[in-house]
């Protein structure tokens, strides 16, 4: 069956590419992917799927569907996250975005596409299909602040679901490869945010001001101490610091306040809570030291993402079918954070990257950026694994 699977959705791969580079003409950032979702809907219901609910978060963004096999059997999800970046694209394509404020550059646009292609390709077997296969279309994976997966999660969207897979094209990986592991594969995000309050003065009388800018720069310095003193070497962490603001333009003034955030990345939970005291304790330790009130926002954005053995053999042997044994590795640990999961912490699944990267077009640099691509020859190959999956898990079970 995985033959004829690949075989569909290598028929329909012009029809894939042609939605792909739709959606990248057409970006919407997290939370207003209204049209993207319209469109998602129109193909599915073609399709003969049945719409399960659309609409999460308190939006009319986001999807559930459910295509109903021949045969009775248990719920396999796939998801597909939705959302653009606020960015402005710098390629000059035919099908470039055609909203300044937005772009496609995570190629989220093709994890839609191929969605909707394993969709396809799975409604033409429908009748032997031992069980329902339920397509996630995600909103919002790029909000730190609203996760998009934590609310369909929340709002029912795996009622029933037996294990789930997705996966994200890699442009730092060749086109034509997957990088997959059981386990951990990429960091918890956590983020904090402080404001240092001391007291404003001349810059040529420091004695009579609280200068809030020395204590920015103790915590920022002793943040660091954290990682390399507190934490063993074997487990991965990152603090980062992501913005310093203070004072404003003129070179003799010492400023009232000093606002400093960073981001904090971690595999295990113990060295996740360790951090988040050790980062409490430095800053609470340099503001006494230095006579600053401070204000602290701790926040745990995104879980660390923990794929399940078990999904994760099944997603594995099926792309080895796809792509050919040595082209699919295991990869190492990605710092980097994503939102699926909160699926993977409600049902056993698979979180898996496919390669996009291709020098001679240029689809290897890195996401987020105004130049990023995604090289569309992997499309199909990733609709096929996908759907793959889909029919491997049930008809196994
Ligand atoms: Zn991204
Ligand atoms: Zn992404």
């Amino acid at each position: 069956m995985l033959e004829k699977l690949k075989e569909i959705v290598q028929a329909s791969e012009d029809e894939i590419i042609a939605l792909r580079r739709h959606f990248h003409s057409h970006p919407e950032i997290a939370w207003e992917e209204l049209e993207t979702t319209k469109k998602v809907a129109e193909v599915l219901t073609e399709l003969g799927c049945t719409i399960v609910k659309a609409g999460f978060g308190g939006t009319e963004c986001g999807l559930v569907a459910d295509l109903k096999g021949g045969k009775p059997g248990k719920i396999v999800a796939l998801r597909a996250d939705m959302d653009a970046l606020p960015l402005s694209e710098e390629n000059d394509l035919p099908y470039k975005s055609q909203n300044l404020a937005a772009m496609h550059a995570c190629g989220h646009d093709s994890h839609t596409a191929m969605l909707l292609g394993a969709a396809k390709a799975l409604g033409e077997i429908r009748d032997e299909i031992p069980g329902t296969v339920r397509f996630l279309f995600q909103p919002a994976e790029e909000s730190g602040l609203k996760s998009g997966a934590k609310a369909m999660v929340e709002e029912g969207a795996l009622e029933g679901v037996d294990a789930v897979a997705g996966l994200h094209c890699w442009s730092a990986a060749p086109t034509g490869t997957v990088l997959c592991r059981s386990g951990p594969i990429m960091a918890a995000a956590d983020g904090w945010y402080v404001t240092l309050r001391g007291k404003g003065g001349h810059g040529s009388t420091p004695e009579l001001a609280i200068d809030p800018t020395i204590t920015a720069a103790n915590i920022i310095l002793n943040l660091q101490t954290i990682v390399g003193r507190e934490i063993s070497a074997r487990e991965p962490l990152v603090i980062s610091t992501g913005a310093l603001k203070g004072g404003n333009t003129a070179f003799n003034i010492i400023p009232d306040t000093v606002e400093i955030n960073g981001t904090v990345r971690s595999f295990s939970p113990a060295v996740q809570a360790r951090a988040e005291e050790a980062i409490r304790r430095v800053i609470a330790g340099a503001c006494a030291m230095g006579r600053c009130d401070y204000a602290l926002d701790y926040r745990r954005f995104i879980p660390g993402t923990i794929n399940d053995h078990e999904v994760t053999m099944v997603a594995k042997e099926v792309c080895e079918k796809i792509v050919g044994e040595e082209n699919v590795k295991e990869t190492e640990l990605i710092m980097g954070s994503e939102d699926f999961s909160y699926f993977e912490q409600k049902v056993p699944g698979t979180y898996f990257f496919i390669g996009t990267g291709n020098p001679e077009k240029g689809t290897d640099g890195p996401h987020h950026h105004p130049k990023f691509n995604v090289d569309d020859d992997a499309l199909a190959g990733g609709a096929a694994m996908l759907a793959g999956f889909a029919w491997e898990w049930l008809s196994r079970k």
